[in-house]
């Protein structure tokens, strides 16, 4: 049975991560599995022991302050993951609900987080399909669309076992990341090999089938490093929603495509939907851009996003 085999090779197998533990605490998977979104395990583990280092339970982090949190989270990424950590903490009224469909309501818990706290937290029948299980699937079953969620959820709860959800949720993502692995899987090592479709048809790199990538289109920005004469900077804090939202920067002019930049410094950053270029340019205070002036040193107590960083470094260097 796959469930039992899958089981079976998860005892031996799986890495003794900080949120696994017999005991289950929904904050702890709910952070872990926030955290892991497009994230990888060894970039996540320092900062999920700071934060329960930080915040030992919900309530604690619900009682923190959201610059708190997203000074916390530098370096992550995908800031609006932090915001939403942060607002759900805080709309917890004590305790995590236990079923995937009352989890969803929570902020920043999509139909994959709420099932994966369903099945791991509370060892509900969840399906939770992550980037892992689809390519496990895809291969498994030889899926022939690109990302089928909908299909592999289907085929996920007829081999959901009766007991042991959470395990079974957390074993079939752990051999997408250790034994099904994007390049090169190591097959020999896998517990379904001699039942696995691509395998059998000697098809595994064609599996799951590719979406066809999009070019990002550019856009571009001055940002400016205005200084005071005592060395401080000038940043200001981004509108609390959209892209970084409640994070600080230096002033830019509207990030937008179709522009040409002059011959200053640059920087290349790219998010998801975009690369970003922008010139670093030095401007005096002329009252133009309204702020709060924070001397280089104290830089690390406020919220930059990485692509912030960037800038600063490049201003405070060349500038
Ligand atoms: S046999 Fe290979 S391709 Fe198939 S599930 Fe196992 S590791 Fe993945």
């Amino acid at each position: 049975m796959f469930s039992e085999r899958l089981l079976t090779w998860y005892e031996t197998a799986q890495r003794d991560l900080p949120w696994r533990s017999k005991i289950k605490n929904p904050y702890h998977t709910w952070l872990s599995e926030i955290m892991l979104q497009q994230t990888t395990v060894a970039t996540v583990i320092p900062y999920f022991k700071k934060f329960l280092q930080k915040w030992p339970t919900v309530e604690a982090l619900g009682k923190a302050s959201l610059d708190d949190v997203l000074v916390e989270w530098q370096g992550l990424g995908y800031y609006s993951r932090a915001r939403n950590l942060h607002k759900c903490a805080q709309s917890l009224a004590k305790e995590f609900p236990t079923t995937e469909e009352d989890l969803t309501k929570l902020p920043g818990i999509g139909p994959y987080t709420a099932a994966a706290i369903a099945s791991i937290a509370f060892g509900q029948s969840a399906a939770a399909v992550d980037g892992n299980v689809i390519r496990v699937m895809s291969r498994y079953y030889a899926l022939p669309t690109p990302k089928p969620i909908g299909e592999v959820k289907n085929r996920l709860i007829t081999l959901l076992p009766q007991k042991r959800c959470g395990d079974f949720t957390e074993a079939l993502m752990e051999l997408g990341a250790l034994v099904c692995t994007p390049k090169t899987p190591f097959c020999q090592e896998c517990p379904f090999q001699r039942d696995c479709t691509a395998y059998r048809l000697g098809e595994v790199e064609n599996f799951p089938v590719k979406v066809q990538k999009q070019k990002l289109p550019t856009r571009y920005a001055t940002a400016f490093m205005i200084r005071r004469e005592d060395g401080a900077l000038l940043l200001r804090k981004r509108p609390p929603h959209g892209l970084l939202g409640g994070m600080m920067e230096v002033p830019t002019t509207p990030w937008e495509e179709n522009r040409k930049l002059g011959g200053g410094p640059t920087i290349r950053h790219t998010f998801t939907h975009f690369h970003f270029e922008v010139e670093v340019s030095a401007l005096s205070d002329t009252g133009l851009f309204e702020g709060i002036w924070v001397h280089p040193e104290e830089l690390k107590n406020y919220a930059l996003p990485t692509v912030m960083k960037k800038i600063i470094k490049v201003g405070l260097k060349a500038l």
